[in-house]
């Protein structure tokens, strides 16, 4: 199959529309990353979905609708979820409720819950009315890969497996959407993202945070979601998360690069814009400052996978606090770097 990408236009989002109702997959712009998109009531074409992906069919997908009253034939509809959409919908929140019987079990991977969002971006808004259906849809790569922020990132992962993508520009915010249950008796955060738990907690008087946010699964630990079992976000070369003072920081990066060239290793490492010239004479690139994290977010995935276009085989990044959008980065960065992690004041006193 030919795939095609289109720049978004009406004429682009008829045409994406006309596919999603003939049971076929469309990459779709969305303000956090491009999805995968198909009929969520096609059972066929949802199927084709974890297939391009290479996707685990006990991995569920994402059910996205044009408005908060679309949600109501597809789940049961709670008060917190009627004011977390009217507070931060359209937008990167994905919220899990009971599913009612019209959402096919390939789609939950046959939980009795179901993930709904309304995005913001206005082609995939636009596309959502104009076809009238649910849209089911991952993000558009190829499982445990990064995932894509262009519309190139869906072609050089997903080519000859769908007819269409439609070309949105950069994703806006970079990474996934937050995924709260709703289900649990507390608002439980299992995947962090654009919308914070502080910016939760501006309107629910408690939200928890799944505590394997940050840190692998425990062996036979059960995910809370499944997504969070899989190797995500990985480069091909190895990353490693460097934390400490940034003096140390620097001198322990040093030190670790020198001796993976010495090995004949290439080296790339992602900096603070505060800290960039401290690595001169290595190939250092800016993650953004330290004040703007949410530009650390949009570039992130964009790094990764330039990073194995340049076939480099060893990575360091600077790291980041955990508070705002802070959780939802080193969420995938700790990922991308398989829980890695150098602390460099430990190892500058071991080596002064
Ligand atoms: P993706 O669409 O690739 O960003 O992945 C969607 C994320 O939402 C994955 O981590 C899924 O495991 C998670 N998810 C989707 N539906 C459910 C559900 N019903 N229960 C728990 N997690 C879910
Ligand atoms: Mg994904």
């Amino acid at each position: 199959m030919e795939t095609k990408i289109l720049p978004v236009s009406e004429e682009s989002i008829q045409e994406a529309a006309r596919l999603l109702q003939q049971g076929q997959l469309v990459g779709i712009p969305t303000e956090t990353v491009y999805g995968l998109g198909a009929n969520a009531f096609d059972e066929a074409a949802v199927r084709s979905i974890f297939a391009a992906k290479g996707r685990p069919a006990d991995n569920p997908l994402i059910v996205h609708v044009a408005h908060p009253e679309d949600a109501e034939p597809l789940c049961e509809v709670t008060d917190t979820a009627r004011l977390l959409m009217k507070t931060f919908c359209p937008g990167p929140l994905t919220m899990l409720m009971k599913r009612k019987s019209c959402i096919p079990d390939v789609v939950t991977a046959g939980l009795p819950s179901v993930a709904l969002r309304i995005p913001s971006h206005p082609a995939a808004h636009r596309l959502l009315e104009v076809c009238g259906l649910p849209v089911a849809a991952p993000s558009a790569n190829t499982s445990g890969k990064p995932s894509p922020t262009t519309a190139k990132h869906v072609l050089d992962d997903l080519h000859g497996k769908l007819p269409l993508i439609l070309d949105g520009g950069e994703c806006q915010v970079g990474l996934e959407s937050t995924v709260i249950d709703l289900t649990s008796p507390i608002p439980t955060v299992l995947r962090p993202g654009g919308v914070t738990p502080e910016m939760l907690l501006t309107v629910l008087k408690e939200v928890k945070v799944a505590d394997s946010v940050l840190r692998p699964l425990r062996e036979g630990e059960k995910a809370l979601s499944p997504g969070m079992r899989y190797r995500h976000y990985a480069p091909s070369g190895q990353l490693t998360m460097v934390k400490g003072t940034p003096e140390h920081v620097e001198q322990c990066i040093r030190r670790h690069a020198d001796e993976a060239q010495r090995q004949g290793k290439p080296v790339r490492v992602f900096a603070f814009e505060e800290h960039l010239n401290a690595y001169q004479g290595l190939d250092a690139v800016s993650i953004g400052s330290r004040k703007t994290p949410e530009k650390m977010a949009h570039l992130l995935f964009k790094l990764l996978r330039q990073a194995d276009d340049d076939r480099i085989p060893v990575l360091f990044s600077e790291v980041l606090t955990t508070d705002g959008i802070g959780l939802a980065i080193m969420n995938r960065l700790a990922r991308a770097a398989a829980f890695t992690e150098i602390d460099a004041d430990s190892e500058a006193e071991r080596n002064p």
